[in-house]
Order: structure tokens, then C-alpha cells, then sequence
């Protein structure tokens, strides 16, 4: 299975990715982790990925496209993916739609995982109590989601015009979203054959 996980921060991307990879067989491959440890082996692009996280601004484009695409291409060749946070920006999506083309391997489906702001923002909150992630304050929480609205929204349109959009409300149960999921890709024609762009 070749899909991606579309959702604002605290829709719970990361748990359902990682639940709809062992379900399918698919290598899940989580942007924001990839970036993660790239920032903390302390090159001198990590600094620089590092400055971006902590920020919560989107890492550039030509960045993540170096770090995503090999384990991309790699995934697509063994059993296929689950895209979590990867296509994040409209020039990332036409990038990967370039890159499926090439390999001959489309994306199936783009699952949109939706939650009203007050409860992402409640989830990050409860988040930054365990202190794990840099980038979980409350300055930080609010950037991420207007960098969420601006920036990767639009992307909803975008799979929805391709006719691969599966939307799910991420304001249940981690089960209850899973099983939404599952629901909604057994809707659709996965043929394989379509393509990202
Ligand atoms: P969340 O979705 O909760 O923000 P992630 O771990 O997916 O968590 O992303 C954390 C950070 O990693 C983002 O705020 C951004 O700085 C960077 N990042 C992750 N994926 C991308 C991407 N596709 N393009 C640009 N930056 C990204």
C-alpha cells in the first residue's frame, strides 16, 4: 500500500501511521522523525534543520526533498509506504508526484486526519507536559498550526481533485479513528496505477 497521512499537529499522524504501516505491511516513513535525527547527528545541515524544528517553522523544501526521497524510493520498492508528514507543502506534493511517476508507483490514497483547533491544541498542550519534543510550547503550538493553515491546508484540494482524498475526524478514539480509516480505504478504487500528480 502507497498512502500519506495529511493532518494539522496533534491529530495523531505519528500513532495512526505507525498502526496503518503494521496493518498493511508498508514501511512507515515519519517525516518529522527522519528530520529529527538528522538534526541531532549534529552536521552542519542538522543545525540548520535544528533551528527550523525548534522554531516550528517548515524545514525548506530542497532539505526535506535530500533527506525524504531516499527512504521514499527505498519504501516504494519493498512493500510499499505510509507518508506521515511528507508531502508537506504544494511544491513537496508535485515533487513526489514527479518522483512516484519516475518509479512507476503512484500514491493510492491521501488519508486527511481532521480535529477542531481547540482540541489539537488541548493534545499538544498535554504533550508538552511530558517535555519530549522542543517544539511542544505554546508559542511554538500556535506557529505550527498557522504554518499548518497556510502552508499544507491547501494540500486537502489537492488530493481531493485527484480523487484520492479519504477524510476521517481525528476527534475520537486512536481505535475508532483506525477503524474510520480502514473504512474509508476500503472505499476506494486502490488501483495503483494512478499517479500523485
Ligand atoms: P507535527 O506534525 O506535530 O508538527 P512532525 O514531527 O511531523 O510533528 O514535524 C515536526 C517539525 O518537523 C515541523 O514543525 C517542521 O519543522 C519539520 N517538518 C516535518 N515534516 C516536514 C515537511 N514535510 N516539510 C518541512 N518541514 C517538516
Amino acid at each position: 500500500m502507497r498512502l500519506l497521512l495529511l493532518a494539522p499537529p496533534g491529530a495523531g499522524k505519528g500513532t495512526q501511521g505507525e498502526r496503518l504501516a503494521a496493518w498493511s505491511g508498508a514501511h512507515h516513513i515519519a517525516a518529522g522523525d527522519l528530520l529529527r535525527a538528522e538534526a541531532g547527528a549534529g552536521s552542519l545541515l542538522g543545525r540548520e534543520i535544528a533551528a527550523y524544528q525548534a522554531r516550528g517553522d517548515l524545514v525548506p523544501d530542497r532539505i526535506v526533498l535530500d533527506v525524504l526521497t531516499p527512504a521514499v524510493v527505498e519504501a516504494a520498492a519493498r512493500g510499499g509506504y505510509v507518508l506521515d508528514g511528507f508531502p508537506r507543502t504544494l511544491p513537496q506534493a508535485t515533487a513526489a508526484a514527479e518522483l512516484a511517476a519516475r518509479l512507476g508507483v503512484g500514491l493510492q490514497a491521501a488519508v486527511y486526519l481532521h480535529a477542531p483547533e481547540a482540541v489539537l491544541t488541548r493534545r499538544l498542550l498535554d504533550r508538552a507536559g511530558l517535555g519530549r519534543r522542543a517544539d511542544d510550547r505554546a508559542e511554538v503550538i500556535r506557529h505550527r498550526l498557522e504554518v499548518y493553515a497556510e502552508a499544507t491546508a491547501p494540500l486537502v484540494a489537492y488530493y481531493t481533485e485527484r480523487g484520492i482524498l479519504v477524510a476521517v475526524d481525528a476527534d475520537q478514539s486512536p481505535d475508532s479513528v483506525t477503524a474510520a480509516i480502514q473504512a474509508g480505504l476500503s472505499a476506494l478504487p486502490l488501483t495503483g496505477l494512478r499517479n500523485l500528480g
